[in-house]
């Protein structure tokens, strides 16, 4: 059965057809890190595992690559305000050396491999990180000065978009819009507004490099590690919706004008997850994390299942009361599937169904509606529906093959929600809190024990 995906470049769904038989190559944009990723970033990275599950799901083997951007990202996504690595260093009291700088990312970076662990993401094949390819950086911009798409001003080296006509295809992005400064503060020495930064010059921070001390553009790091590991073109580039008009419009600009082919078949993009239907930015300050809702008892796969019930290229709006829903709806289906007999087959008839659905541009509402649907069946046998669903998951991710709940009515819901709050903590190897959640779990009448099957819990 072909895999559909909507395409932002041809803004229609096509089959997805790779380059090489078999094989799918993807490159999906990292993490900034200076700190912590909130729940709308991590969106991004369930999306792409989901698209990376569906691919081996139908039997491709996938390359997967999540830059880490340790460097060069500046606060606006274009070429001014502060660099947010230098703005976390600030922060945190330290010196503005690279050294100071990339120790900083370097905890975040672990901090980001931890979240997306807990949301049972399936790991990347590479997760390169922009400060160790400074000298590819140099290498392609080299390049692209030779070709005539670049001229050094003041503040740094800038790709001239008038030299690459097609500039702006990807999401049909107007020019005209972005003349007044609305993309880019005009910086008058640039030839046109939305030319931009490829190297930044900067006499502390940073590289030496052919035209002067500094660091990389943002944009020039996806270019240079996308092709070292994936080559170029490869087949799906992904993001969120935000990196359409300027960082992927950039990304391309710059590989395809200094290596004449195109950087990826399919670019894909992720909606936004809005808190009070407002946008959440990690330079605004207000946003939330894994952390912030394990605060609030709830779990990174409560918070994944509510990302499935979504469609990726629908915004979701975060609220507690959604999330309240999406717990009661994994803790009663963790719960129904802990009690469905091992030693059954799966249903080939909603096998084929629920691949319909995640074929056709990752349809995961739909499949998790299914998932409900085979628990409800009564003319599949109890053992059969285990192996239903188990197989649904290989694609879902929501380890219900791991979880051993005793019934749900034996079980009030809040006391479910520290049991999975101390697994949680447990797994992050944090035995304060998963002591506490253990004596306030005793405390309201219930016992822990350790069993072969898993964690089991029962009224004094
Ligand atoms: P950054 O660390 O800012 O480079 O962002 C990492 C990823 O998160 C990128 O793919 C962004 O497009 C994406 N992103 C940022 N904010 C949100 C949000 N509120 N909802 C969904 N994705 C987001
Ligand atoms: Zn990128």
């Amino acid at each position: 059965m072909d895999i559909t995906l909507y395409n932002t470049q041809t803004r229609t769904k096509e089959v997805f057809r790779p380059l090489i038989k078999g094989e799918a190559f993807m490159y999906h944009c990292g993490p900034t890190v200076y700190d912590y990723a909130h729940i709308g970033n991590l969106r991004s990275y369930v999306f792409a595992d989901i698209l990376r599950r569906t691919c081996e799901y139908n039997g491709y083997t996938v390359y997967q690559v999540i830059n880490i951007t340790d460097v060069g990202h500046l606060v606006s996504d274009g070429d001014d305000g502060e660099d947010k690595m230098t703005k976390a260093l600030k922060r945190e009291g330290k010196p503005l050396t690279v050294e100071a700088m990339l120790e900083v990312a370097n905890f975040y970076y672990h901090a980001f491999v931890d979240d997306i662990t807990s949301l049972n993401v399936e790991l990347p094949e590479a997760f390169p990180k922009a400060s160790e390819h400074i000298d590819g950086d140099i290498e392609i911009i080299q390049r692209l000065e030779k070709g005539g798409h670049t001229y050094v001003i003041q503040d740094g080296v800038y790709f001239d978009i008038s030299t690459f006509p097609a500039y702006g295809k990807l999401g049909n992005i107007s020019l005209a819009s972005q003349k007044d400064g609305a993309r880019v503060l005009v910086n008058p020495e640039k030839r046109n507004p939305a030319d931009f930064a490829v190297w930044k010059f900067d006499g502390k921070l940073g590289w030496e490099s052919p035209w002067g001390k500094g660091f990389p553009g943002w944009h020039i790091e996806c270019s240079v590690m996308s092709r070292k590991f994936l080559g170029q073109p490869f087949d799906i580039h992904t993001g969120g919706i935000d990196h359409i008009a300027v960082h992927h419009n950039n990304e391309i600009a710059q590989s395809e004008a200094a290596y004449g082919s195109p950087l990826a078949t399919y670019w894909m993009h992720n909606e936004f997850i809005t808190l009070n239907a407002g946008k959440m930015a990690k330079s605004s300050g207000g946003f939330i994390t894994l952390g912030s809702l394990r605060d609030q008892f709830v779990s990174p796969l409560t918070y994944r299942y509510w990302l499935l019930s979504g469609h990726y290229r629908s915004p979701m709006n975060f609220t507690i009361d959604a999330i309240r829903g999406a717990q009661n709806a994994l803790i009663r289906l963790m719960g129904q599937v802990s009690a469905l007999p091992v030693g059954g087959t799966a249903s080939q008839a909603y096998i084929e169904r629920f691949r319909a659905y995640i074929n056709d541009d990752l349809d995961t509402p739909r499949g998790l509606a299914l998932v409900w649907d085979v628990t409800k069946d009564g003319n599949v046998s109890d053992a059969d529906k285990r192996a239903t669903i188990l197989d649904m998951d290989r694609v879902l991710g929501l380890k219900l093959d791991t979880v051993q709940h005793v019934p749900e009515e034996a079980v009030p819901s809040e006391i479910t929600a520290l049991v999975e709050a101390r697994e949680e903590a447990r797994a992050h190897k944090d035995w304060v809190k998963a002591d506490a959640l253990r004596q306030e779990i005793e405390a309201r009448g219930f016992t822990l024990s350790d069993t072969k099957e898993g964690i089991k819990v029962q009224a004094k």
